[in-house]
């Protein structure tokens, strides 16, 4: 197979990256580095089978000349990150539209398969006990910053849906649940990265707001393999399916956890949600994935708990070229 990856240079793109190439195929990823970084990719960049291009989903001609004569594409790139997507909403919104929508025509017209990655926050506000694919959006206003990104990927995924109705494009569409793990950075506010690394750093942990919402963290050696079932299997065509972790957990026993784990001196702190991202900040109290569509089509069964995630990243973090440990958001 002939790869395409957009934002392969980014956290999950640069375990997919690692995994096709693997697995035999010959792997092009296309990065802006504006997220991503070559640092990611070290560990290929010498691989023969392997090439990157530096460039942007915003670019229709770099696009379509990576995209023509390659047999699929995994569309990774986007501007993700809370503190990124509220303090550059615009960013937010034409990367994640205008350059969704340059990858879907370059795809329809090289006629190549597409798997596109979306995200749970498309549920937005809605905290029922499992969210199945067909639930319900409850987004908050298109006012807020914070929702441009959870707007966006919903236009995303009508705009690859509608392709597939119209043009007959074979694309498939997965809802990541906060995917974590090594190479994840915590600069634009991810939370296992930054309270791993306080807690390395023995500084203060960041618990935003009152540390009761909760999330279902999926570690990214569960999750790649899945969406390479998915973008392979016919019948995920037209399709959202969503990919979480199996655990819930609030993120003060997150930090709590890591503390423990980790044998940390550090203490929880808890800020108000205004000091981490602005007045008038919505979290999501709760998200909470049904995986049992992921289970039925391409024996979606994740496996690795919080505690070994939170092993797995403080490992990597301190075996980082610099050996420091990175700093955060915070
Ligand atoms: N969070 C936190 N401390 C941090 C970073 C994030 O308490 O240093 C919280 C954040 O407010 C949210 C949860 O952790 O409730 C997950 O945040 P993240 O940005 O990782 O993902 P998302 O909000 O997209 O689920």
């Amino acid at each position: 197979m002939r790869t395409v990856i957009t934002g392969g240079a980014g956290f999950i793109g640069s375990h997919l990256t690692e995994y096709l190439l693997n697995a035999g195929d010959t792997v092009t990823v296309l990065d802006d580095l504006s997220t991503g970084s070559l640092e990611n990719l070290r560990d290929v960049r010498d691989n023969p089978a392997f090439t990157f291009h530096e460039g942007s989903i915003l670019d229709r001609d770099a696009v379509r000349a990576v995209i023509s004569g390659s047999d699929r594409v995994f569309h990774l790139a986007a501007a993700v990150g809370v503190h990124l997507i509220v303090d550059h909403p615009l960013e937010s919104l034409r990367t994640n539209i205008h350059g969704t929508e340059v990858v879907l025509d370059a795809c329809r017209d090289a006629g190549v398969d597409l798997l596109l990655a979306s995200t749970s926050e498309i549920y937005g506000k809605n905290t029922a006990d499992r969210l199945s694919e067909d639930s319900d959006r409850i987004l908050g206003s298109p006012l807020k910053s914070r929702w441009t990104y959870a707007a966006a990927k919903g236009i995303d995924e009508a705009f690859a849906h509608a392709y597939w109705c119209e043009y007959g494009l074979q694309v498939s569409i997965v809802r990541l649940f906060n995917t974590v793990g090594p190479r994840q950075t915590g600069r634009y506010g991810m939370v296992v990265p930054n309270l791993v690394g306080q807690a390395l750093r023995g500084e203060p942990l960041t618990v935003y707001g009152d540390g009761r919402q909760t999330r279902c963290f999926s570690y990214v050696g569960d999750v790649i393999p899945a969406m390479v079932r998915i973008a392979e299997e016919p019948a995920t065509r037209g399709l959202a399916v969503n990919l979480g972790g199996l655990q819930e957990i609030s993120i003060l026993d997150l930090a709590e956890r890591a503390i423990k784990l980790l044998g940390s001196s550090s203490v929880v702190s808890l800020v108000p949600y205004e000091e981490a991202y602005g007045a008038g900040y919505e979290d999501m109290r709760r998200r909470v994935p049904d995986n049992s569509l992921a289970g039925r089509l391409v024996r979606f069964k994740p496996t690795t708990t919080v505690d070994t995630i939170i092993l797995k990243v403080a490992k990597s973090m301190l075996s980082t070229a610099s050996g420091e440990v990175p700093a955060g958001a915070s």
